[in-house]
């Protein structure tokens, strides 16, 4: 087992018109869910460790190790990639290239656009002598980012095409319309918007606090450009609903294993869900191990046009 860059991954998700899922761990119990739940479904997946979690988490280290061993010990064959997500500083995507991150996001898009192509573009160049993935992002997503309680920035469609033509990048977050969190309403994705990036910068598009996105727009934003897909809100509120359930319904317990199982699965039970939705299931084999490729795969086998 060995865990690979998410760049072939979400060349192929584009291509065919699907998008991986990106799922963010808080601890053990997901990255036993978020394993499980791809193998069971056959896709490909992007285990995410938060940057400003990291420490929470026990380091890069520790993360990169948990991931590659636990995949070992459980016999996982569908391809996954170990991400950073909104990496704080250049240094701190170093960081996680050196501990075994296959992948990294450099979110400079609090900078001026300057910085944040310097600063991007050294991460791709550190990267790259890696073998990992790179993404970036431009304009601020709604919600708490970084720590931070924010409101929308539309990226700016000059701004896209520069960091993706000067970085190299493989993958980019171009905030339109997007919230980490919960959505107070029904969720205003910029299509127009959408579709112009995704034309003119032409490789995947990563569309963050896609949790609560309604599957009408999800799958639009995926026929748009959109190969990967973040989703974090979900599992945690599935995770400590059943928590308390569980907790509730037999107050005398102390044991832990019957106390975290059930929630282990509440995640397990969502990271599927999202990747049916996401139209990633079936399709480890075309992600990564052409061996294991179906045979008649098609091309547009993926996320259907809507009517
Ligand atoms: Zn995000």
């Amino acid at each position: 087992m060995t865990l690979v860059s998410m760049k072939e991954m979400l060349e192929r998700a584009k291509k065919q018109r699907y998008a991986v899922g990106q799922f963010n761990v808080n601890g053990l119990s997901w990255v036993h869910a978020i394993l499980d739940g791809a193998q069971e479904e056959d896709a490909p997946v992007i285990v995410a460790a938060s940057d400003r979690l990291i420490d929470f988490l026990g380091g890069y280290r520790l993360v990169a190790n948990m991931v590659r061993t636990l995949a070992e010990e459980k016999g996982i064959t569908v391809p996954v990639a170990l991400h950073l997500d909104h990496g704080k500083s250049v240094e701190s995507c170093f960081r996680a290239i050196d501990a075994g991150f296959t992948s990294v996001m450099y979110d400079g898009s609090h900078d001026p656009i300057e910085l944040n192509v310097r600063d991007t573009r050294k991460v791709v160049e550190y990267a790259g002598a890696h073998g990992v993935s790179v993404e970036a992002e431009v304009g601020t997503v709604g919600g708490m980012e970084d720590g931070l309680i924010g409101g929308i920035s539309y990226a700016d469609l000059g701004e896209c095409v520069r960091i993706v033509r000067d970085t190299g990048i493989d993958a980019l977050a171009a905030a339109l319309g997007s919230v980490h969190g919960k959505y107070v309403g029904e969720p205003k994705l910029g299509f127009a918007e959408m579709e112009a990036v995704s034309k003119a910068v032409g490789v995947p598009l990563v569309l963050h606090g896609a949790s609560g996105i309604p599957t009408h727009q999800l799958h639009r934003a995926i026929q748009l450009g959109h190969a990967k897909v973040n989703i974090n809100t979900e599992c945690v509120t599935v995770w400590s609903e059943q928590l308390r359930r569980t907790l509730d319904e037999d107050r005398e317990t102390t044991e832990p294993r019957k106390i975290l199982t059930p929630a282990r699965d509440a995640i397990r039970h969502a990271v599927r869900e999202k990747i049916r939705e996401f139209g990633s299931s079936g399709r480890a084999g075309a992600a990564g191990n052409p061996e294991r490729m179906p045979a008649g795969e098609r091309e547009d086998a993926g996320v259907q046009p809507l009517a």
